[in-house]
């Protein structure tokens, strides 16, 4: 931690990030007890000003906030805790307070990716996926193409499971097209960074 934060003019807010999403969780605030606590247990404890008691976030949902990294910000009026729920945080069973998902799609795609690469050496009889990389490039190609024409014909209609559909097909298509030609999706990833900083 950089610095002390300042209580002398009371409470002060506490941001809680998820520590590897980054998405923020929620907002509480702290006085000097409930920070002492949060440091010396590693889980949030907040003052909390409806209940005017310290509450540690989980203390009965057990869906505990548990510490990773605490910081001060430029003039000690704000914490920011870096931490790893153990649950959803907001108490309407959200993920967060804002209503948001914690999920990290970008580092799920990535875990199918390498679900895919795996079946290449899977047995084409039992795995779908093995079944596609024996059929040849062309093949998968061609999948790509019928699955992003289903897509288009979905996008016409006003079923939004159908179009839900047709677009992860699409999706889990286009990564086995990349795994097949030996082309991995951070590859892909990097060009569109390379573009996007031009
Ligand atoms: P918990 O600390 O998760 O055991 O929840 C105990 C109580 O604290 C809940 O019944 C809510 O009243 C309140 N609460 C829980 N989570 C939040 C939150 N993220 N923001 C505000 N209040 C909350
Ligand atoms: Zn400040
Ligand atoms: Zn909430
Ligand atoms: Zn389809």
């Amino acid at each position: 931690m950089n610095q002390q934060p300042d209580f002398s003019k009371g409470l002060i807010p506490a941001i809680i990030q998820d520590a590897s999403t980054r998405k923020v969780l929620m907002l509480g605030y702290m006085n000097e007890e409930a920070f002492e606590k949060t440091k010396s247990e590693k889980r949030v404890t907040f003052f909390s000003r409806s209940k005017n008691r310290l509450w540690t976030k989980g203390e009965t949902s057990e869906n505990y906030l548990n510490v990773v990294e605490i910081m001060v910000d430029c003039d000690q009026d704000t914490i920011l805790i870096l931490a790893n729920p153990e649950g959803p945080t907001c108490h309407t069973g959200a993920d967060t307070c804002f209503n948001e998902s914690n999920q990290d799609n970008a580092a799920w795609l990535d875990h199918l990716k390498h679900v895919i690469r795996s079946r290449k050496s899977a047995d084409a009889d039992t795995s779908y996926t093995a079944s596609l990389f024996k059929k040849g490039t062309n093949k998968v190609a061609q999948k790509v193409g019928e699955e992003a024409v289903e897509l288009v014909i979905e996008a016409m209609s006003a079923n939004d499971e159908l179009f839900k559909g047709e677009a992860a097909d699409l999706l889990f298509h286009y990564l086995v097209l990349l795994e097949h030609r030996g082309i991995g999706l951070e590859q892909i990833i990097e060009l569109l960074q390379k573009r996007h900083q031009k």
